[in-house]
């Protein structure tokens, strides 16, 4: 078991007779916060006196930004701003997990909060109900590098048997799904299901449906818990979009969505209206789809393995060779939601949700009218 952590293989027994102790009205709140990568997720963990019981009972903090590519040394105080709140599934109630947007020394935004940004545009489409589902596909990594359960030396059997497979041959890692599974749920993350993928461990997780801003929230606290169980299991997960060259498939993140008037009866012409204006941004989408403006989904947008090409828009019902597929089922009943197949897997959820909100429900001549985030401030401070 050497692709295994030390940490992992320390005696879990004696742990568990710690974390049975009482603690008194006393309450764990662990703050998590998005790195100055724009991937990375960080955290720090403090007591107050007493449970939270919204997240308005919850103090502004902060933290050094000079230790996560978030500011320069000489001025490295960042506020943590706690914005969404969920149970703690590892040192459970009444401990909590929260999560933060990050500012800057002056109270700005930080460079990869792009919540703030989402924030605006979601307030300002709040009539039209936006909803989105998204499919977080990723791979497990053994502490050696290798994919998890793949021979030290060579390759395991070609694709074809992994997708939603059973059996120690076909199932690399399920504890770690099922594990994280029940994490969510007992967190408060709205998780609506998860299966086996194409490449062997390879698996997905898909949060929603959760309206506008909420999307980016409770799929980031996703991704936090599933780092964390793997942790627990001492192995790693990545979402790198294509972590895997040759014949084997990449990782995305299909972003489902749905306004208001696309559910009700004949939804399917509000449907239709967006591809249109969707095609005309395709760049511009593909910008915002990963956290390197496209260079990393480059690797994944192939044209082949399921995806289509990153130069071309298309779309179709039941087409998973196209951008964006109309799924057969809202094709037959006229009303639904369609799948943009395009995000990669370390897509930022913010990003995505926003510029589908942006690109939907503006008109044309009000695209890329930015918030001016040098001139408002986001967040009045707290006493
Ligand atoms: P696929 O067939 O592409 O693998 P999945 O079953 O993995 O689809 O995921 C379906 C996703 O669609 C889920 O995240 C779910 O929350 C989301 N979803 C379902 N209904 C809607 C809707 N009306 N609007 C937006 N998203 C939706
Ligand atoms: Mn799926
Ligand atoms: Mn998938
Ligand atoms: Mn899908």
């Amino acid at each position: 078991m050497e692709s295994v952590s030390v940490s992992s293989q320390l005696n879990k027994g004696v742990r568990l007779q710690y974390m049975n102790l009482p603690q008194g009205d006393k309450c764990q709140v662990t703050y998590v916060w998005i790195d100055g990568t724009g991937q990375g997720l960080r955290n720090k963990t403090r007591t107050l006196d007493q449970e939270p019981k919204t997240i308005h009972d919850i103090p502004e903090w902060n933290f050094d930004g000079s230790s996560t590519y978030q500011a320069e040394g000489s001025n490295s105080d960042m506020y943590l701003i706690p914005v969404a709140m969920f149970r703690d599934p590892f040192t459970l109630d009444p401990n909590k997990l929260v999560l933060c947007e990050v500012l800057k020394y002056n109270r700005l935004p930080a460079e990869t909060n792009n919540r703030a940004r989402c924030r605006k545009i979601m307030e300002q489409v709040k009539e039209h109900v936006i909803w989105f589902g998204m499919e977080q596909e990723y791979t497990l990594y053994g502490t050696d590098g290798h994919p998890f359960g793949w021979p030290k030396n060579g390759y395991p059997k070609p694709q074809g048997p992994y997708y939603c497979g059973v059996g120690a041959d076909c199932a690399y890692g399920r504890d770690v799904v099922e594990c994280h599974y029940k994490a969510c749920m007992y967190a408060g993350v709205n998780i609506y299901g998860t299966n086996a993928e194409v490449m062997p461990s390879q698996w997905e997780f898909q949060i929603g449906p959760c309206e506008g801003l909420d999307m980016g929230d409770h799929l980031w606290m996703a991704r936090f818990l599933l780092h964390r169980v793997c942790e627990d299991f001492g192995i790693v997960s990545t979402l790198d979009p294509k972590p895997m060259t040759g014949n084997w498939n990449g990782a995305g993140c299909h972003t489902n969505v749905s306004t208001k008037v696309m559910r009700e009866e004949d939804g399917i012409k509000f449907i239709d209206e967006a591809m249109k204006k969707l095609e005309t941004r395709h760049q511009k989408h593909i910008e915002h789809y990963d956290p390197n403006g496209g260079k990393d989904n480059l690797r994944r947008l192939t044209g082949h393995h399921e995806t289509s090409s990153i130069d071309d828009f298309s779309f179709g019902v039941a087409n998973r060779a196209s951008s964006i597929r109309i799924p057969r089922h809202v094709g037959q009943e006229k009303k639904g939601y369609f799948e943009d197949r395009r995000p990669a897997a370390n897509c930022d959820p913010y990003s995505v949700t926003m510029i589908l909100a942006e690109t939907v429900l503006l008109e044309p001549e009000d695209y890329d009218k930015v918030y001016d985030f040098e001139k408002e401030y986001m967040f009045e401070k707290k006493d």
